[in-house]
């Protein structure tokens, strides 16, 4: 079972990478998609690694990540 998610709303990614600088766990990466925006917005890579700090949450500008635990 896991025990945390990290959910993203990839097309209100901005791709400022913020998340990327953020995490202490390393779990994000830019992806190479395209949103309707035409932002390569990032994926949660390494999820399992995820230790629910919730740093990216609150640091995204644009309320793009809900950490659930
Ligand atoms: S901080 Fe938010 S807008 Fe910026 S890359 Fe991460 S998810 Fe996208
Ligand atoms: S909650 Fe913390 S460890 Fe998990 S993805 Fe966000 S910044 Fe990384």
């Amino acid at each position: 079972m896991k025990i945390m998610a990290v959910y993203i709303d990839q097309e209100l990614c901005k791709s400022c990478k913020i998340c990327i600088n953020t995490c202490p766990k390393n779990v994000y990466a830019i992806t190479h998609k395209v949103n309707k925006k035409g932002y390569n917005y990032v994926e949660a890579v390494r999820e399992a690694d995820c230790i629910a700090c919730h740093k990216c949450e609150i640091s995204c500008p644009d309320f793009v990540i809900h950490i659930e635990k």
